[in-house]
């Protein structure tokens, strides 16, 4: 018999955000691979659990995935949590949960706190469809590049954001996106200086510069989709077509080019056809 893998959220801030189920698990797993074992251990205490821990970080996982797998295959019940929310949301566990799957060890979330959907379920933007995109890159030109590939998109984008680059991160999203573009900051989400703000970027970064929005604790950045038209000249938009009617029927030519360039299937159906016969 292979023994048992469980993914526990864990709090992002308010202790009781734990489920009933994730503190049984936790007090009967025979290992809890932390994140950080002094950090987890203070939630534990907190908890009665006693379970002995494993530290399983970024700069052990590789070792350590090994080591877990060999003691789930002989049947070990184990449970992985990180500092805060769900383990492998921007935290470590994916190379586990990858071996275990491939070595046919079941794997069983245990759900809680994750701090994007904590803050997106508050923002009041689009939730039918989102993006999650973890921590937009630390350096300026970089991230400017991220936000820059991400200008057509129609999703709610979601981003993790520390404090010192907060503001940074908001003046950039300005930039690319235009002030007018609603967002949502999510400060110190479950804590006692919980602040969620949501309003166009122009608003936001005047918040921040009056100190009303303050650039301390954790941060969810949400980022409302893009719902302008996009235009594409039409030449643009004929060769689309024109290269995958090579392949396609008119129609469905017309209407993949219209999911690749934003557009009307309808607008590029009609436009293929009046140039038909150039
Ligand atoms: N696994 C976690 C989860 O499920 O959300 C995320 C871990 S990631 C290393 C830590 C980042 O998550 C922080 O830098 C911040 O962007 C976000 N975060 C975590 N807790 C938060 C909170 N209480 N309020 C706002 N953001 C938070």
């Amino acid at each position: 018999m292979t023994g048992t893998l469980y993914i526990v959220a864990t709090p992002i801030g308010n202790l009781d955000d734990i489920s009933a189920r994730a503190i049984h698990i936790l007090k009967n797993v025979d290992l809890i691979a932390a994140e950080d074992t002094r950090h987890s251990g203070r939630l534990l205490k907190h908890l009665l659990v006693t379970t002995p821990t494993q530290a399983y970080h970024e700069h052990n996982e590789q070792q350590l995935t090994v080591q877990l797998v060999e003691q789930l295959r002989q049947g070990k019940r184990i449970a992985l949590v990180s500092d805060a929310g769900t383990p492998l949301i921007n935290d470590p566990g994916y190379k586990l949960v990858s071996a275990a799957r491939d070595n046919d060890i079941d794997v069983i979330p245990i759900p809680g706190a994750c701090a994007a959907i904590t803050a997106l379920s508050a923002s009041g933007l689009a939730t039918d469809s989102f993006i999650y995109l973890g921590y937009l890159p630390a350096k300026q030109e970089a991230r400017k590049k991220t936000l820059f590939e991400c200008r057509h998109e129609t999703r709610t984008m979601i981003f993790y954001e520390t404090p010192h680059r907060i503001e940074a991160s908001i003046q950039d999203i300005g930039d690319v996106f235009g002030e007018a573009r609603r967002v949502c900051v999510a400060r110190e989400l479950t804590k006692q200086h919980e602040q969620i703000v949501c309003d166009s970027l122009a608003v936001i970064m005047h918040r921040f510069k009056d100190g009303t929005l303050k650039a301390k604790g954790e941060f969810v950045i949400i980022v409302e989709g893009n719902t302008e038209d996009i235009s594409i000249d039409d030449a643009e938009l004929l060769r689309v077509h024109e290269i995958l009617a090579e392949k396609l029927s008119p129609k469905d030519a017309a209407a993949l080019t219209a999911r690749i360039t934003h557009s009307k299937k309808n607008d590029v159906y009609k436009l293929a056809l009046e140039n038909r016969d150039r």
